[in-house]
Protein backbone atom coordinates (compact mmCIF):
# COMPACT_ATOMS: atom_id res chain seq x y z
CA UNK A 1 0.00 0.00 0.00
CA UNK A 2 1.15 3.54 -0.65
CA UNK A 3 0.32 7.32 -0.48
CA UNK A 4 -1.85 9.18 -2.64
CA UNK A 5 0.23 10.85 -6.15
CA UNK A 6 -1.32 13.09 -8.04
CA UNK A 7 -1.52 10.64 -10.68
CA UNK A 8 -3.88 8.36 -8.53
CA UNK A 9 -5.54 11.30 -7.51
CA UNK A 10 -6.55 12.63 -11.30
CA UNK A 11 -8.19 8.98 -11.80
CA UNK A 12 -9.88 8.94 -8.70
CA UNK A 13 -11.51 12.44 -9.84
CA UNK A 14 -12.31 10.97 -12.93
CA UNK A 15 -13.91 7.45 -11.61
CA UNK A 16 -16.18 9.58 -9.18
CA UNK A 17 -16.80 12.45 -10.52
CA UNK A 18 -20.43 13.13 -8.53
CA UNK A 19 -18.62 12.50 -4.94
CA UNK A 20 -17.34 15.04 -3.21
CA UNK A 21 -13.62 14.69 -3.16
CA UNK A 22 -11.57 17.33 -1.57
CA UNK A 23 -7.79 17.80 -1.53
CA UNK A 24 -5.20 20.29 0.39
CA UNK A 25 -6.14 22.52 -2.23
CA UNK A 26 -9.73 22.63 -1.24
CA UNK A 27 -11.28 25.41 0.93
CA UNK A 28 -13.00 22.93 3.01
CA UNK A 29 -10.29 21.09 3.64
CA UNK A 30 -8.58 22.08 6.40
CA UNK A 31 -11.66 22.22 8.43
CA UNK A 32 -12.47 18.35 6.83
CA UNK A 33 -9.07 17.37 8.48
CA UNK A 34 -10.63 17.98 11.97
CA UNK A 35 -11.10 15.22 14.50
CA UNK A 36 -12.27 15.18 18.46
CA UNK A 37 -8.32 14.12 19.39
CA UNK A 38 -5.64 15.92 17.67
CA UNK A 39 -3.33 13.71 18.08
CA UNK A 40 -5.90 11.71 15.48
CA UNK A 41 -5.44 14.00 13.04
CA UNK A 42 -3.36 13.90 9.61
CA UNK A 43 -2.57 15.52 6.69
CA UNK A 44 -4.64 12.92 3.96
CA UNK A 45 -3.91 13.00 0.45
CA UNK A 46 -7.30 13.54 -0.27
CA UNK A 47 -11.09 12.94 1.23
CA UNK A 48 -13.97 11.48 0.08
CA UNK A 49 -17.56 11.40 0.87
CA UNK A 50 -19.51 8.53 -0.29
CA UNK A 51 -23.27 8.98 -0.20
CA UNK A 52 -24.42 5.01 0.64
CA UNK A 53 -22.97 1.05 -0.26
CA UNK A 54 -22.69 1.23 -4.17
CA UNK A 55 -20.24 4.46 -3.54
CA UNK A 56 -18.11 2.49 -0.56
CA UNK A 57 -17.87 -0.61 -2.59
CA UNK A 58 -16.69 1.48 -5.31
CA UNK A 59 -14.38 3.53 -3.65
CA UNK A 60 -12.57 0.25 -1.93
CA UNK A 61 -12.66 -1.30 -5.11
CA UNK A 62 -10.69 1.54 -6.52
CA UNK A 63 -8.19 2.10 -3.86
CA UNK A 64 -7.61 -1.60 -3.63
CA UNK A 65 -6.56 -1.51 -6.73
CA UNK A 66 -4.59 1.32 -6.52
CA UNK A 67 -3.07 -0.01 -3.57
CA UNK A 68 -3.60 3.42 -1.83
CA UNK A 69 -3.52 3.82 1.73
CA UNK A 70 -6.73 4.42 3.32
CA UNK A 71 -8.26 5.19 6.91
CA UNK A 72 -12.03 5.39 7.64
CA UNK A 73 -14.15 8.21 9.87
CA UNK A 74 -16.94 7.63 10.74
CA UNK A 75 -17.73 10.77 13.62
CA UNK A 76 -14.69 11.16 14.28
CA UNK A 77 -14.13 10.98 17.30
CA UNK A 78 -11.73 8.08 18.35
CA UNK A 79 -8.52 8.99 19.23
CA UNK A 80 -6.91 6.94 16.36
CA UNK A 81 -8.01 4.86 13.13
CA UNK A 82 -10.01 8.12 11.41
CA UNK A 83 -7.05 9.75 9.57
CA UNK A 84 -4.23 9.17 7.60
CA UNK A 85 -1.00 10.68 6.13
CA UNK A 86 -0.75 11.51 2.67
CA UNK A 87 -3.50 8.25 2.20
CA UNK A 88 -7.06 8.56 1.12
CA UNK A 89 -9.93 9.16 4.11
CA UNK A 90 -13.30 8.02 3.05
CA UNK A 91 -15.36 9.57 5.32
CA UNK A 92 -18.98 8.82 5.66
CA UNK A 93 -20.43 11.46 7.22
CA UNK A 94 -22.93 11.56 4.71
CA UNK A 95 -24.00 8.68 5.41
CA UNK A 96 -26.36 9.54 8.98
CA UNK A 97 -29.79 8.52 8.11
CA UNK A 98 -31.60 6.79 10.92
CA UNK A 99 -34.93 5.04 10.73
CA UNK A 100 -37.28 3.18 13.29
CA UNK A 101 -39.42 0.26 12.92
CA UNK A 102 -41.92 0.50 16.02
CA UNK A 103 -43.29 -2.58 15.29
CA UNK A 104 -40.20 -5.00 15.24
CA UNK A 105 -38.15 -2.88 17.70
CA UNK A 106 -35.47 -2.13 15.03
CA UNK A 107 -33.62 0.92 14.53
CA UNK A 108 -31.69 0.76 11.12
CA UNK A 109 -29.20 3.45 10.74
CA UNK A 110 -26.38 4.89 8.20
CA UNK A 111 -22.16 4.28 9.50
CA UNK A 112 -21.80 7.43 9.89
CA UNK A 113 -25.10 8.30 12.16
CA UNK A 114 -24.73 10.27 15.63
CA UNK A 115 -26.03 8.61 18.92
CA UNK A 116 -28.27 12.06 19.71
CA UNK A 117 -29.91 11.69 15.98
CA UNK A 118 -30.44 8.00 17.17
CA UNK A 119 -31.90 9.01 20.57
CA UNK A 120 -34.11 11.63 19.07
CA UNK A 121 -35.51 9.33 16.15
CA UNK A 122 -35.94 6.38 18.89
CA UNK A 123 -37.76 8.83 21.51
CA UNK A 124 -40.71 9.43 19.05
CA UNK A 125 -41.72 6.08 19.54
CA UNK A 126 -41.35 5.15 23.16
CA UNK A 127 -37.99 3.95 22.19
CA UNK A 128 -34.22 3.90 23.30
CA UNK A 129 -30.93 2.02 21.82
CA UNK A 130 -27.53 0.97 23.57
CA UNK A 131 -25.45 4.14 22.50
CA UNK A 132 -23.05 6.56 23.43
CA UNK A 133 -23.12 7.65 27.03
CA UNK A 134 -21.78 10.94 25.53
CA UNK A 135 -24.29 11.49 22.66
CA UNK A 136 -21.88 13.27 20.20
CA UNK A 137 -20.17 9.81 19.62
CA UNK A 138 -21.07 7.74 16.51
CA UNK A 139 -22.65 4.63 15.45
CA UNK A 140 -19.91 2.78 13.92
CA UNK A 141 -16.96 3.19 15.85
CA UNK A 142 -19.05 2.77 19.22
CA UNK A 143 -21.14 -0.12 18.24
CA UNK A 144 -18.53 -2.33 16.65
CA UNK A 145 -15.99 -2.18 19.29
CA UNK A 146 -18.43 -2.27 22.14
CA UNK A 147 -19.89 0.15 23.23
CA UNK A 148 -20.39 1.30 27.02
CA UNK A 149 -24.12 2.56 27.57
CA UNK A 150 -26.27 3.69 30.30
CA UNK A 151 -28.25 1.02 29.11
CA UNK A 152 -25.44 -2.11 29.67
CA UNK A 153 -26.66 -2.82 33.22
CA UNK A 154 -29.95 -3.72 31.20
CA UNK A 155 -29.47 -5.18 27.57
CA UNK A 156 -25.37 -5.57 27.44
CA UNK A 157 -22.60 -4.15 25.65
CA UNK A 158 -23.39 -2.17 22.82
CA UNK A 159 -22.43 -4.54 20.30
CA UNK A 160 -24.33 -7.35 21.74
CA UNK A 161 -26.98 -5.26 20.23
CA UNK A 162 -26.70 -5.67 16.94
CA UNK A 163 -28.95 -7.41 14.82
CA UNK A 164 -27.51 -7.10 11.53
CA UNK A 165 -24.69 -5.37 9.62
CA UNK A 166 -24.12 -4.28 5.95
CA UNK A 167 -20.64 -4.48 5.39
CA UNK A 168 -18.32 -3.65 2.61
CA UNK A 169 -15.02 -5.63 2.52
CA UNK A 170 -11.56 -4.21 1.43
CA UNK A 171 -11.96 -5.85 -2.09
CA UNK A 172 -15.64 -4.18 -2.85
CA UNK A 173 -17.61 -7.19 -1.52
CA UNK A 174 -20.92 -6.24 0.20
CA UNK A 175 -21.49 -8.93 2.94
CA UNK A 176 -24.67 -8.58 5.27
CA UNK A 177 -23.79 -10.40 8.41
CA UNK A 178 -26.03 -11.56 11.34
CA UNK A 179 -26.35 -14.52 13.71
CA UNK A 180 -28.15 -16.43 10.23
CA UNK A 181 -25.59 -15.06 7.50
CA UNK A 182 -21.70 -14.54 7.36
CA UNK A 183 -22.14 -15.73 11.05
CA UNK A 184 -17.94 -15.17 11.70
CA UNK A 185 -17.73 -11.93 10.52
CA UNK A 186 -20.67 -11.30 12.43
CA UNK A 187 -19.08 -12.31 15.25
CA UNK A 188 -15.90 -9.91 14.44
CA UNK A 189 -18.09 -7.04 13.98
CA UNK A 190 -18.55 -7.20 17.45
CA UNK A 191 -15.97 -6.04 19.03
CA UNK A 192 -13.36 -5.93 16.40
CA UNK A 193 -15.03 -4.66 13.67
CA UNK A 194 -12.67 -1.33 12.59
CA UNK A 195 -10.38 -3.61 11.58
CA UNK A 196 -13.14 -5.84 9.04
CA UNK A 197 -14.43 -3.58 6.60
CA UNK A 198 -17.48 -0.40 6.29
CA UNK A 199 -20.55 -1.00 7.98
CA UNK A 200 -22.69 0.90 5.53
CA UNK A 201 -25.68 -0.46 7.65
CA UNK A 202 -26.37 -1.28 11.58
CA UNK A 203 -29.74 -3.08 12.22
CA UNK A 204 -29.52 -2.31 15.64
CA UNK A 205 -32.09 -3.62 18.64
CA UNK A 206 -34.25 -1.00 20.22
CA UNK A 207 -36.12 -1.20 23.88
CA UNK A 208 -38.92 0.19 25.17
CA UNK A 209 -38.19 3.81 27.06
CA UNK A 210 -41.54 5.27 28.52
CA UNK A 211 -40.28 6.56 31.51
CA UNK A 212 -37.66 9.71 32.17
CA UNK A 213 -34.81 8.97 33.88
CA UNK A 214 -33.52 10.58 36.83
CA UNK A 215 -29.36 11.71 36.77
CA UNK A 216 -27.57 14.63 37.14
CA UNK A 217 -24.12 15.91 38.63
CA UNK A 218 -22.87 15.44 42.56
CA UNK A 219 -19.74 16.36 44.08
CA UNK A 220 -18.17 15.14 46.71
CA UNK A 221 -14.75 15.99 48.39
CA UNK A 222 -12.04 13.41 48.11
CA UNK A 223 -12.46 12.34 51.58
CA UNK A 224 -15.76 11.01 50.94
CA UNK A 225 -14.70 8.49 48.72
CA UNK A 226 -15.04 5.52 50.69
CA UNK A 227 -19.01 6.56 50.97
CA UNK A 228 -19.21 6.85 47.19
CA UNK A 229 -17.23 3.63 46.40
CA UNK A 230 -20.37 1.66 48.53
CA UNK A 231 -22.83 2.77 46.51
CA UNK A 232 -21.06 1.96 43.31
CA UNK A 233 -20.35 -1.63 44.31
CA UNK A 234 -23.97 -1.68 45.25
CA UNK A 235 -24.54 -0.40 41.75
CA UNK A 236 -22.55 -3.14 40.72
CA UNK A 237 -23.85 -5.74 42.60
CA UNK A 238 -26.95 -8.04 43.31
CA UNK A 239 -29.13 -5.04 44.42
CA UNK A 240 -28.95 -3.67 41.02
CA UNK A 241 -29.61 -6.56 38.85
CA UNK A 242 -31.79 -5.57 35.91
CA UNK A 243 -29.83 -2.70 35.77
CA UNK A 244 -31.34 0.13 36.13
CA UNK A 245 -28.74 2.35 37.89
CA UNK A 246 -25.44 3.17 36.39
CA UNK A 247 -22.84 5.29 37.37
CA UNK A 248 -20.61 7.63 35.67
CA UNK A 249 -17.62 8.92 37.78
CA UNK A 250 -14.97 11.47 37.10
CA UNK A 251 -12.08 13.03 39.75
CA UNK A 252 -11.06 16.03 38.48
CA UNK A 253 -10.66 19.28 39.97
CA UNK A 254 -14.43 20.71 40.74
CA UNK A 255 -15.51 23.25 39.19
CA UNK A 256 -14.89 26.37 41.52
CA UNK A 257 -11.87 25.19 43.66
CA UNK A 258 -8.42 23.98 43.30
CA UNK A 259 -9.68 20.80 44.88
CA UNK A 260 -9.46 17.66 42.95
CA UNK A 261 -12.48 15.95 44.32
CA UNK A 262 -14.92 13.26 42.83
CA UNK A 263 -17.53 14.37 40.41
CA UNK A 264 -20.56 11.75 40.69
CA UNK A 265 -23.14 11.17 37.79
CA UNK A 266 -25.41 8.62 38.92
CA UNK A 267 -28.58 7.93 36.02
CA UNK A 268 -31.50 5.86 37.13
CA UNK A 269 -34.29 4.05 35.01
CA UNK A 270 -37.26 4.71 36.97
CA UNK A 271 -39.31 6.76 38.87
CA UNK A 272 -38.15 9.68 40.89
CA UNK A 273 -38.48 8.36 43.98
CA UNK A 274 -37.54 4.80 43.42
CA UNK A 275 -33.61 6.43 41.98
CA UNK A 276 -33.51 8.69 45.30
CA UNK A 277 -33.82 5.03 47.54
CA UNK A 278 -31.41 3.43 45.76
CA UNK A 279 -28.83 6.42 46.08
CA UNK A 280 -30.30 7.40 49.05
CA UNK A 281 -26.68 7.28 50.44
CA UNK A 282 -24.74 9.85 48.13
CA UNK A 283 -27.81 12.54 49.17
CA UNK A 284 -27.13 11.53 52.52
CA UNK A 285 -23.51 12.68 52.10
CA UNK A 286 -24.63 16.06 50.88
CA UNK A 287 -23.26 16.84 47.76
CA UNK A 288 -21.33 20.00 47.34
CA UNK A 289 -23.23 20.12 44.47
CA UNK A 290 -26.17 18.01 43.34
CA UNK A 291 -27.84 18.86 39.70
CA UNK A 292 -29.95 15.08 39.59
CA UNK A 293 -33.60 15.90 38.59
CA UNK A 294 -35.61 13.85 36.12
CA UNK A 295 -35.20 14.02 31.95
CA UNK A 296 -36.08 12.40 28.86
CA UNK A 297 -33.44 9.18 27.47
CA UNK A 298 -32.45 11.67 25.11
CA UNK A 299 -31.58 14.47 27.11
CA UNK A 300 -29.53 12.09 30.08
CA UNK A 301 -25.65 12.19 28.06
CA UNK A 302 -22.88 13.45 28.87
CA UNK A 303 -20.78 15.69 26.69
CA UNK A 304 -16.76 15.80 26.94
CA UNK A 305 -16.54 18.56 29.61
CA UNK A 306 -15.05 21.56 30.06
CA UNK A 307 -11.77 20.26 27.68
CA UNK A 308 -13.93 19.93 24.30
CA UNK A 309 -12.36 22.34 21.87
CA UNK A 310 -9.29 21.83 19.49
CA UNK A 311 -7.06 23.85 21.77
CA UNK A 312 -7.05 20.60 23.76
CA UNK A 313 -4.52 18.08 23.15
CA UNK A 314 -5.58 14.84 24.85
CA UNK A 315 -4.43 11.01 25.26
CA UNK A 316 -6.61 8.38 26.23
CA UNK A 317 -6.07 5.12 27.91
CA UNK A 318 -8.48 3.12 29.45
CA UNK A 319 -8.66 -0.36 31.38
CA UNK A 320 -10.87 -1.55 33.93
CA UNK A 321 -11.79 -1.69 37.82
CA UNK A 322 -12.52 -5.13 39.18
CA UNK A 323 -15.53 -4.92 41.91
CA UNK A 324 -15.95 -4.12 44.64
CA UNK A 325 -14.00 -1.41 44.58
CA UNK A 326 -11.27 -0.85 46.73
CA UNK A 327 -11.18 2.62 48.30
CA UNK A 328 -7.93 2.98 49.06
CA UNK A 329 -5.99 1.98 45.67
CA UNK A 330 -8.43 4.03 44.49
CA UNK A 331 -7.12 7.16 46.66
CA UNK A 332 -4.16 6.63 45.21
CA UNK A 333 -5.10 7.41 41.97
CA UNK A 334 -6.53 10.75 42.66
CA UNK A 335 -3.32 11.26 44.67
CA UNK A 336 -1.46 11.12 41.49
CA UNK A 337 -3.82 13.19 39.52
CA UNK A 338 -3.99 15.96 41.95
CA UNK A 339 0.27 15.54 41.67
CA UNK A 340 0.36 15.73 38.05
CA UNK A 341 -1.81 19.12 38.18
CA UNK A 342 -0.15 20.54 40.99
CA UNK A 343 3.39 20.40 39.03
CA UNK A 344 2.10 20.98 36.02
CA UNK A 345 -0.80 23.76 36.09
CA UNK A 346 -1.49 23.20 32.00
CA UNK A 347 -2.47 20.14 32.87
CA UNK A 348 -5.73 21.24 35.54
CA UNK A 349 -8.23 20.07 33.27
CA UNK A 350 -7.61 15.90 33.55
CA UNK A 351 -9.71 13.57 34.90
CA UNK A 352 -9.58 9.97 35.43
CA UNK A 353 -12.83 8.89 34.28
CA UNK A 354 -15.22 5.98 35.32
CA UNK A 355 -18.28 4.11 34.14
CA UNK A 356 -19.58 1.49 36.43
CA UNK A 357 -23.04 -0.75 35.77
CA UNK A 358 -23.95 -3.96 36.98
CA UNK A 359 -22.21 -6.65 34.68
CA UNK A 360 -24.70 -9.70 34.65
CA UNK A 361 -26.19 -8.17 31.16
CA UNK A 362 -23.28 -7.93 29.46
CA UNK A 363 -21.87 -11.42 30.76
CA UNK A 364 -24.99 -13.36 29.62
CA UNK A 365 -22.49 -13.95 26.53
CA UNK A 366 -19.21 -15.22 27.11
CA UNK A 367 -16.23 -13.63 26.61
CA UNK A 368 -15.52 -15.49 23.33
CA UNK A 369 -18.96 -15.54 21.79
CA UNK A 370 -17.98 -12.04 20.37
CA UNK A 371 -14.59 -10.64 19.53
CA UNK A 372 -15.44 -7.73 21.96
CA UNK A 373 -12.77 -9.33 24.72
CA UNK A 374 -13.81 -7.30 28.13
CA UNK A 375 -16.84 -8.72 29.72
CA UNK A 376 -16.23 -9.36 33.19
CA UNK A 377 -17.60 -8.06 36.85
CA UNK A 378 -15.46 -4.91 36.44
CA UNK A 379 -15.84 -1.21 35.35
CA UNK A 380 -14.08 0.59 33.22
CA UNK A 381 -11.46 3.62 34.16
CA UNK A 382 -9.98 5.95 31.61
CA UNK A 383 -6.85 8.02 32.16
CA UNK A 384 -7.41 11.30 30.45
CA UNK A 385 -4.59 14.01 30.59
CA UNK A 386 -5.75 17.04 28.91
CA UNK A 387 -3.42 20.25 28.45
CA UNK A 388 -2.56 22.97 25.94
CA UNK A 389 0.82 23.29 25.03
CA UNK A 390 2.95 20.93 22.85
CA UNK A 391 6.10 21.55 25.42
CA UNK A 392 4.04 19.15 27.48
CA UNK A 393 3.21 16.16 25.15
CA UNK A 394 5.50 14.32 27.06
CA UNK A 395 5.16 14.27 30.48
CA UNK A 396 1.21 14.09 29.82
CA UNK A 397 1.65 11.02 28.10
CA UNK A 398 4.63 9.61 30.73
CA UNK A 399 2.05 10.49 33.08
CA UNK A 400 -0.25 8.24 31.13
CA UNK A 401 1.71 5.67 30.65
CA UNK A 402 2.98 4.88 33.99
CA UNK A 403 -0.82 5.45 35.66
CA UNK A 404 -1.84 2.84 32.82
CA UNK A 405 0.77 0.48 34.12
CA UNK A 406 -0.14 0.98 37.84
CA UNK A 407 -3.77 0.53 36.52
CA UNK A 408 -3.26 -2.85 34.88
CA UNK A 409 -1.51 -4.05 37.20
CA UNK A 410 -4.04 -3.71 39.87
CA UNK A 411 -6.36 -5.09 37.68
CA UNK A 412 -4.69 -8.15 36.78
CA UNK A 413 -4.06 -9.01 40.43
CA UNK A 414 -7.28 -9.16 41.73
CA UNK A 415 -8.39 -10.85 38.41
CA UNK A 416 -5.85 -13.49 39.67
CA UNK A 417 -7.68 -14.14 42.83
CA UNK A 418 -9.61 -17.39 43.70
CA UNK A 419 -12.96 -16.08 43.72
CA UNK A 420 -12.78 -14.27 40.17
CA UNK A 421 -15.27 -16.11 37.94
CA UNK A 422 -14.06 -17.88 34.13
CA UNK A 423 -15.24 -15.06 32.22
CA UNK A 424 -13.57 -12.08 34.43
CA UNK A 425 -10.61 -14.46 34.64
CA UNK A 426 -10.33 -14.41 30.85
CA UNK A 427 -11.01 -10.69 30.12
CA UNK A 428 -8.55 -8.28 28.60
CA UNK A 429 -9.16 -5.28 30.97
CA UNK A 430 -9.12 -3.15 27.47
CA UNK A 431 -11.43 -1.37 26.04
CA UNK A 432 -10.26 -1.18 22.70
CA UNK A 433 -12.19 2.48 21.69
CA UNK A 434 -10.08 3.30 24.84
CA UNK A 435 -6.91 2.67 23.66
CA UNK A 436 -5.02 5.67 22.28
CA UNK A 437 -1.81 4.71 23.26
CA UNK A 438 -1.10 1.99 21.11
CA UNK A 439 -0.98 -1.07 22.88
CA UNK A 440 -0.35 -4.35 21.31
CA UNK A 441 -2.81 -6.33 19.53
CA UNK A 442 -2.79 -8.86 21.61
CA UNK A 443 -3.33 -6.91 24.55
CA UNK A 444 -6.03 -5.27 22.92
CA UNK A 445 -8.04 -8.34 21.86
CA UNK A 446 -6.85 -10.61 24.67
CA UNK A 447 -8.26 -14.43 24.34
CA UNK A 448 -9.78 -13.53 21.18
CA UNK A 449 -6.84 -12.11 19.45
CA UNK A 450 -6.42 -15.22 17.95
CA UNK A 451 -9.74 -15.68 16.14
CA UNK A 452 -9.55 -12.21 15.32
CA UNK A 453 -6.39 -12.68 13.54
CA UNK A 454 -8.00 -15.76 11.81
CA UNK A 455 -10.91 -14.28 10.15
CA UNK A 456 -8.71 -11.10 9.09
CA UNK A 457 -6.66 -13.12 7.13
CA UNK A 458 -9.93 -14.53 5.78
CA UNK A 459 -11.81 -11.25 5.02
CA UNK A 460 -8.83 -8.52 4.78
CA UNK A 461 -5.67 -10.28 3.84
CA UNK A 462 -3.90 -7.39 2.13
CA UNK A 463 -4.45 -5.65 6.29
CA UNK A 464 -6.28 -2.47 4.52
CA UNK A 465 -8.00 -1.67 7.79
CA UNK A 466 -4.99 -1.13 9.79
CA UNK A 467 -5.47 1.95 11.61
CA UNK A 468 -7.83 1.77 14.10
CA UNK A 469 -5.29 -1.54 15.20
CA UNK A 470 -2.55 -3.13 12.95
CA UNK A 471 -3.64 -6.87 13.80
CA UNK A 472 -0.57 -8.33 12.39
CA UNK A 473 1.71 -6.29 14.47
CA UNK A 474 0.78 -9.02 16.97
C1 LIG B 1 -16.12 12.72 24.33
C2 LIG B 1 -16.15 11.25 24.10
C3 LIG B 1 -17.11 10.49 24.73
C4 LIG B 1 -17.18 9.12 24.54
N1 LIG B 1 -18.16 8.42 25.15
C5 LIG B 1 -18.24 7.09 24.98
C6 LIG B 1 -19.27 6.33 25.57
O1 LIG B 1 -20.16 6.85 26.23
N2 LIG B 1 -19.26 4.99 25.40
C7 LIG B 1 -18.32 4.38 24.65
O2 LIG B 1 -18.36 3.16 24.51
N3 LIG B 1 -17.35 5.08 24.05
C8 LIG B 1 -17.29 6.40 24.19
N4 LIG B 1 -16.30 7.10 23.58
C9 LIG B 1 -15.38 6.37 22.71
C10 LIG B 1 -16.04 6.23 21.34
O3 LIG B 1 -17.09 5.30 21.41
C11 LIG B 1 -15.03 5.71 20.34
O4 LIG B 1 -14.04 6.67 20.17
C12 LIG B 1 -15.67 5.36 19.01
O5 LIG B 1 -14.74 4.64 18.26
C13 LIG B 1 -16.12 6.58 18.26
O6 LIG B 1 -16.76 6.22 17.08
P1 LIG B 1 -16.95 7.32 15.94
O7 LIG B 1 -17.63 6.65 14.81
O8 LIG B 1 -17.55 8.52 16.56
O9 LIG B 1 -15.46 7.71 15.65
P2 LIG B 1 -14.40 7.53 14.49
O10 LIG B 1 -13.18 8.10 15.09
O11 LIG B 1 -14.89 8.09 13.23
O12 LIG B 1 -14.26 5.96 14.32
C14 LIG B 1 -13.55 5.17 15.22
C15 LIG B 1 -13.01 3.96 14.49
O13 LIG B 1 -14.08 3.19 13.98
C16 LIG B 1 -14.04 3.15 12.55
N5 LIG B 1 -15.40 3.36 12.05
C17 LIG B 1 -16.28 4.32 12.37
N6 LIG B 1 -17.43 4.13 11.71
C18 LIG B 1 -17.28 3.01 10.98
C19 LIG B 1 -18.11 2.29 10.10
N7 LIG B 1 -19.35 2.67 9.83
N8 LIG B 1 -17.61 1.18 9.52
C20 LIG B 1 -16.36 0.76 9.77
N9 LIG B 1 -15.51 1.41 10.58
C21 LIG B 1 -15.98 2.52 11.18
C22 LIG B 1 -13.08 4.25 12.11
O14 LIG B 1 -12.40 3.86 10.96
C23 LIG B 1 -12.15 4.34 13.29
O15 LIG B 1 -11.13 3.38 13.16
C24 LIG B 1 -16.22 8.47 23.72
C25 LIG B 1 -15.24 9.23 23.09
C26 LIG B 1 -15.20 10.60 23.27
C27 LIG B 1 -14.14 11.38 22.61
Amino acid sequence: MAPITSDILSKLKAAFPEIVILTPASPEYEKSMERYFRSAEHQAGAVIYPRNVDDVADILRFSTNHKIDLAVCGVGHNGKGNSIENGLVIDLRKMTSVSVNPIKKTITTQGAAMWSDIYAEAEKYDLAAVGGVTPSVGVGGFTINGGYSWLNGAHGMGCDNLFEAEVVLADGRVMICSEKENEDLFWAMKGAGSIFGIVTKFVLKAHEQKNLVWKGEMGFKRSQLRGVCDVINKTMGEENNGGKASVLMLSGVLPGTSEVGIILIPWYNGPEDEAKTFFAPLLEMEPIFDTTKMMPFSQSGVEGGGSIGREWRKVIVGGSLMAPLDATWLGTMFEDLENLINTLPDAATSVIGFEFHNPVATMKIGQTETAYPDRGTHGTMFLSPTWTKEENDAVCRKWCEKEDAKMIKEFRKRQGEKQVDNTTRTSSGRYPNYDYLGLSPKEVYGVNYERILSLKKKYDPGNVFKEYVDLFLG
